[in-house]
């Protein structure tokens, strides 16, 4: 196949981003913006009570985080063998409550901190717990502290295999282009009329062939309109492409300032939920930056109820 013309490069990456977990500091367990295909961290609880999640083949493998009650209790050691989780190869001890680490303090049971994410590895516990206002009770941050080895893993329900990154990929890029602007801000940051015609072709093409850019599931998801054009999931708003590229469009300073450019977002349809990977191809739109914040965690129904009965609330505003 011959090279495609080039996408925009604030479009690009946004959208190769989308492949990646969100952000993380050094107090959290979490890796900071890696791939949704790294080594998943899947609470006991979780791992106990969802057979899809024990069975699921991770690329880049999987730690079970052990409380440590579940661990130091009587019997416990037992019961975790007969489960198949193995503090050291695919599960460590992990710390969060000062209390637990007083009580079973790792480094007087012999534990050591872990020197990889993948199996064996190299230790058995990891800890992040909170300072307190008490006078030495200082924040406890061990295991994957390290330049090169920060962050035990990714949120469960972050992960996506390589293949469905992709594709989720093909669908976000299928996405861009029903914006009802897309070609006219492409031809605008510089790309060439016939090859902003290329690649909006190609994309769709290659979305349609791989089972993709359904619009009727792509409108139940709340992605397009009726007309078939991109749209806010939540707000319902035409979505307008310069906000794919708002940096760019500054520095341009292009005619159309006068409009109010708003960041736009990679937005998760249905909130998290373990047992169920919200990185899926008909889970994913683009969203204004400020109706993803509103949504965060809650679902567009529940927020959307939400909103309702805030602005009942102040109907007065409105001369009701
Ligand atoms: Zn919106």
């Amino acid at each position: 196949m011959a090279r495609l013309p080039k996408l925009p490069n604030l479009l690009d990456r946004k959208i190769y981003k989308t492949g990646q977990t969100r952000g993380a500091d050094d107090d959290q367990i979490f890796q900071n913006r890696v791939g949704r295909n790294s080594t998943v961290l899947i609470p006991l609880a979780v791992w106990r009570g969802h057979e899809t999640i024990r069975k699921l083949d991770y690329e880049n493998g999987y730690i079970v985080l052990v409380p440590p009650p579940e661990y130091f209790g009587a019997g416990c050691q037992g019961k975790l063998q007969q489960e198949g989780v193995e503090v050291g190869q695919n599960a460590l001890v992990f710390y969060e409550l000062r209390s637990h680490w007083n009580e079973w303090n790792p480094e007087q049971a012999g534990l050591t901190a872990p020197t990889s994410r993948i199996t064996p590895l190299g230790g058995s516990y990891v800890a992040r717990v909170a300072n307190t206002t008490a006078e030495g009770d200082e924040r406890i941050n061990r295991g994957y502290t390290s330049t090169g080895l920060k962050g035990a893993g990714i949120r469960l329900y972050e992960y996506a295999p390589t293949a469905v990154i992709q594709s989720a990929r093909v669908q976000l890029e299928a996405l861009f282009w029903l914006a009802e602007d897309a070609v006219q801000t492409c031809v605008e940051v510089g790309m060439e009329e016939a090859a902003v015609a290329e690649r909006r072709a190609a994309a769709l093409a290659l979305a349609k062939k791989t089972g993709l850019l359904d619009y009727q599931a792509l409108r139940d998801a709340r992605t397009i309109d009726a007309s078939d054009k991109l749209v806010c999931p939540l707000c319902l708003e035409r979505l307008s492409s310069l906000g794919f590229m708002s940096r760019m469009g500054q520095a341009a300073g292009r005619e159309r300032h006068d409009l109010t450019v708003t960041e736009i977002n990679l937005f998760h349809i249905k909130e998290l939920a373990y047992g169920l990977f919200n990185h899926r191809p008909y889970n994913l739109g683009w969203g204004h930056h400020h109706c993803n914040v509103v949504c965060k965690d809650s679902g567009i129904v529940e927020t959307l109820k939400w909103m309702k009965a805030v602005t009942v609330r102040n109907s007065h505003l409105f001369g009701e």
